[in-house]
């Protein structure tokens, strides 16, 4: 599945939970994740989503670590199934 269907998909239903994503873009900087979420009752995150089967850049990565170093949480998304289990996580 292509990733923009994916990110559609993360998109709307955000929305129907009540949330709001945005689209980001680093100034001067690569390898941003796509889409920042927020959602009622969560901690914000942040999502990189790829193509079914695609995995982020070597660059991507870089910056995903260096991000989650400093407690940012940073997922990659390649499925409908990745972003359902992501919105609906199993209750503790
Ligand atoms: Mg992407």
């Amino acid at each position: 599945m292509r990733e923009s269907a994916i990110e559609k998909y993360l998109a709307r239903h955000v929305i129907l939970m009540g949330g709001e994503t945005r689209k980001a873009q680093w100034i001067g900087r690569a390898g941003a994740p796509d889409r920042r979420v927020m959602l009622p009752g969560r901690t914000p995150f942040w999502v990189e989503l790829k193509a079914t089967g695609e995995k982020p850049t070597a660059q991507q990565v870089r910056e995903h670590n260096r991000m989650r170093r400093l407690g940012e949480l940073v997922y990659v998304i390649d499925s409908i199934e990745g972003v359902i289990a992501l919105l609906n996580p199993p209750k503790s």
